[in-house]
């Protein structure tokens, strides 16, 4: 599709359809002189458009729109960092229009595009860190198979923001079925408004979960739909490491998406207790903390959603049981592939487990250790891991339990190999490399943001060429901080 045909779609924007009351309709401040630094091409490929074009690129800094387009910033409010926060919104970011796709219609959003009623003490703006790192990460976790929202495209400008320091503007597009949060729920109940918390409820549910329209409450099934989602994606972010950073309840998404990537990090050392924003004292969001932080955000969406079950707070509860269950069956799922077991056994949690304490012990370098583990022998030759412990003797009785495990459903090194391979990704977006690809692109030089998302967008695959990718972090890496400004 070439940009004149991109022009002429429809852009059906279904949000549009609840009402004025749940968004401002309001022009984009687009970015000054824009110039491309970033194309997602699998992303554009998924949309059906072709790209990066002069017309495009006036499209997604916002400073044109394709007929049919209605840009809007919605309302929500939240919990954050444990307290009612009140009415927060889209404070910089605007909601286009939909794309019909081969997975479904898909909501295109910018994220950069100026000030709107929501933006309260911000600027509208995004800086070209922030946006490189949401680009990045939102097409390698896609790659990774965790559920996220997409990025099409970062376009940036001169255009000076203030953070800590002066930088930059650029603006992301990025892409989602729906963008809509645990936090647009809490609004509509929080501020009494029962009609339109229930138009948003059948919306999801007409729109995205269709089968619990059948239910004997409907509202219910969707939210125990919603905790299983999270439960799902929540155990996806443990099994690689991934830590969010900014769990309040206005950065949930109702369809179990990684959304709103700010301070995130990957674990380099595996240690339960990192906090990658430096902003948390408390280390409310802390890795291992994560789970339960969803856990206490769907009872704050199940609080939102009380009057629309007649109060039914133990019914409310039910629908949120499921959680802790499909939690941990996820998460032993996904580590059972991460180990190579190919048949379930009742002590493979404690053999996970016991796993995940060694490494924690020596914070041992989480995704080096995984993807290394492809390498062991059921004979128990295996010093490309044992390498990296210093305690040696606790290394081996844990390789002699999971050689055992190994043996008694007759794996075959080279078949669990292959298949570990396919699980235990060799790259991952590490702060380092994010901060290398920034430094460059403030430098005026984007190859390496593009040369990283091709990387990542394979995470699985050897790419020998770019081992380097896939090392240890360097020592300077260690005193990288990041905060939430973005
Ligand atoms: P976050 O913690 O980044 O998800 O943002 C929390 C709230 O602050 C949301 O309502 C954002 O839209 C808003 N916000 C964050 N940064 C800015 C900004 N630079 N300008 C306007 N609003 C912002
Ligand atoms: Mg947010």
């Amino acid at each position: 599709m070439n940009d004149r045909a991109a022009a002429a779609l429809a852009w059906p924007n279904r949000f549009a359809g609840l009402g004025p009351a749940f968004y401002t309709e309001l022009p984009a401040k687009g970015l000054p002189d824009p110039h491309w630094v970033a194309w997602s091409e699998a992303c554009a490929g998924l949309l059906g458009l072709h790209g990066p074009t002069p017309e495009a690129l006036q499209v997604f800094s916002g400073n044109q729109l394709w007929p049919g387009m209605r840009p809007l910033a919605s309302v929500y409010s939240g919990h954050q960092f444990g307290a009612w926060a009140g009415q927060l919104g889209d404070g910089r970011a605007l909601w286009l229009g939909e794309l019909d796709t081969p997975a479904g219609p898909m909501e295109i959003q910018l994220k950069g595009a100026g000030l709107t009623p929501y933006s309260r003490m911000g600027d509208g703006r995004a800086v070209l860190r922030s946006s490189v790192r949401e680009f990045l990460c939102s097409e390698a976790m896609q790659a990774l198979g965790i559920p996220t929202t997409r990025a099409l495209c970062i376009t940036g400008s001169a255009l000076p923001v203030r953070r800590e320091r002066i930088e930059t503007a650029a603006v992301v597009t990025r892409v989602a079925p729906s963008f809509i949060r645990f936090g647009h729920f809490e609004h509509f109940s929080h501020h009494g408004k029962p009609a339109e918390l229930a138009a948003l409820a059948d919306f999801v549910i007409d729109h995205y979960d269709p089968a619990c329209r059948e239910a004997p409450s409907p509202v219910l099934a969707m939210l125990r739909e919603v905790s299983e989602r999270t439960a799902r994606l929540l155990a996806h972010w443990q099994s690689v490491g991934f830590c969010h950073g900014v769990m309040n309840t206005d950065n949930m998404s109702i369809l179990g998406l990684t959304i709103d990537y700010g301070p995130f990090g990957f674990l380099d050392g595996f240690d339960p207790g990192h906090i990658c924003n430096h902003s948390d004292d408390q280390g409310r969001y802390a890795f291992a903390r994560q789970p339960q932080v969803a856990w206490w955000n769907l009872h704050a969406l199940a609080q939102a959603l009380a009057p629309l079950v007649g109060n039914d707070l133990e019914a409310l509860k039910d629908a949120l049981s499921a959680y802790p269950e499909v939690f941990a069956r996820t998460m032993t799922g996904l580590m059972r592939a991460k180990l190579g077991l190919a048949e379930p056994r009742d002590d493979d949690a404690g053999l996970i487990d016991a796993w995940l304490h060694l490494l924690a012990s020596e914070k041992v370098d989480h995704t080096i250790a995984m993807r290394r583990l492809g390498t062991f022998s059921v004979d128990g030759a295996s010093p490309a891991v044992r390498d990296l412990f210093r305690d040696r003797e606790a290394f081996d009785a844990w390789a002699g339990r999971y050689a055992e495990r190994l043996r008694a459903e007759g794996s075959v090194d080279t078949d669990r190999a292959a298949r570990m391979a396919r699980a235990n990704p060799k790259f991952v977006l590490r702060n380092h490399l994010a901060e290398q690809a920034i430094r460059q692109a403030e430098a005026g030089d984007f190859s390496e943001v593009q040369r990283l998302l091709k990387v990542l967008q394979h995470p699985f695959d050897e790419q020998p060429e770019h081992d380097a990718d896939a090392g240890f972090p360097p020592d300077w890496a260690h005193h990288l901080e990041v905060s939430c400004s973005s």
